[in-house]
């Protein structure tokens, strides 16, 4: 059985997480923390770099830091992991969804000044499958309206919009290191990015409990205390090595998927030329990371019937979000602005093919035959 999704390793993990356990700090912000930290920092030219314990809490934080209250919109797509939106109705927010474009599954920049009220606060583009939002109409947008731009890349790690890395183009950008990602801290971790310098400090302090013990740490106070509201959100350094031994490997990681990706494309593009399906289409200017290899077919049912038949063929491959809008909180937390008339129907259609780093050739090969031999 040929799995969807193998969790990255290069080898190079254990002998950093062994580190890390003999080292007399294990907690957050540790030698491994920081070396991560300044990596992403040099490699994302933001501000400010801090490891969280999931992408889902580096959103709570951005929430938190633009200090959305009870009543405040928030404008995103509804094709998109819950956490995108659960991270600002925590806070109160009342999430506004626009539709997405098909041909990148991303949100409509040209629907979004329509949704714009008197109490938005911000827009949350989510950057899908690791290929960028069109970043310079949204920030246009959100300059004019005054609006905050938090980005969800949890999927973009190594892709860039003309040039400029995903998650350093807003004012904060969220990634994820979930075993399912790219990059992986063990299993679970994320990481919050900050490129407006306003938000640098209480980014530390809220992370810190809602104190200043980063401050105190670097020296610039003599004792630590409770300054601000805060929570938990740094991982241990555990967490870190574990990751330290994948940015070192960043780039090999990054064309490895990117090589299982081409050849993906390239073994089914015939189908996408005789219109059995649509292939994932990279604006000009995008540069993507293979985070995703997705292709979409006819309907729903002939999605039901094609993951059934790779079943048989021994492939395991998976459709992803249902709409948020259409979920069972969605009514409760959110309005859907305008038409869906892509959201649902290409979320129905949508499925996708496993990839992972160091995927074999013979596996590729068992994925693109079975896929193949449905259509004939
Ligand atoms: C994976 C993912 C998240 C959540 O990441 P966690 O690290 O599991 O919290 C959020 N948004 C998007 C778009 C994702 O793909």
């Amino acid at each position: 059985m040929i799995p969807f999704n193998k969790p990255p390793y290069t080898g190079n993990e254990e002998q950093y997480v062994l580190a890390a356990m003999r080292s007399p700090k294990i907690s957050g912000d540790g030698e491994f923390s920081r070396r991560c930290q300044t990596w992403f920092e040099e490699k994302l030219g933001c501000k400010k770099a801090l490891l969280t314990p999931s992408c889902t809490h580096a959103l709570e934080m951005a929430a938190l830091l633009i200090d959305v209250q009870a009543g405040d919109e928030i404008i995103m797509p509804s094709y998109t992991f819950v956490s995108t939106a659960n991270a600002f109705v925590l806070r109160g927010a009342k999430i506004v969804f626009v539709d997405i474009r098909p041909d990148t599954m991303n949100i409509d920049e040209s629907l979004i000044e329509a949704a714009i009220t008197s109490k938005t606060k911000a827009i949350v583009p989510v950057h899908y499958a690791g290929v960028a939002c069109e970043m310079d109409a949204i920030m246009e947008i959100a300059s004019r309206h005054q609006l905050f731009v938090i980005e969800d890349a949890a999927q973009g790690m190594m892709a860039t919009y003309k040039g400029r890395p995903l998650g350093s183009i807003g004012h904060m950008g969220a990634f994820s290191f979930h075993e399912t990602k790219n990059y992986t801290s063990g299993g679970e971790g994320g990481l919050l990015i900050i490129n407006d310098e306003r938000f640098v400090n209480r980014a530390e302090i809220i992370r810190e409990k809602g104190t200043n013990r980063s401050q105190f740490f670097r020296g610039m106070v003599d004792k630590y205390s409770w300054v601000d509201i805060g929570s938990s959100y740094l991982p241990c350094d555990i967490q870190a090595a574990f990751l330290w031994g994948q940015l070192e490997k960043a780039e090999e990681i990054n064309q490895n998927r990117l090589k299982l990706w081409n050849a993906y494309y390239e073994a089914l593009l015939p189908l996408a030329i005789d219109g059995k399906i649509t292939l994932p289409s990279i604006p000009e200017g995008c540069v993507q990371n293979a985070h995703m290899f997705y292709l979409k077919v006819s309907n729903l049912d002939e999605r039901t019937l094609l993951l059934d038949s790779l079943k048989r063929c021994g492939v395991y491959s998976v459709f992803h979000y249902v709409p948020l809008h259409s979920a069972i909180a969605g009514p409760q937390f959110s309005r859907f602005h305008g038409e869906d008339r892509y959201t649902t129907k290409d979320s129905e259609r949508l499925i996708r093919l496993p990839i992972w780093y160091g995927m074999q050739e013979c596996e590729r090969e068992q994925v693109v035959d079975s896929v193949l031999e449905f259509f004939a």
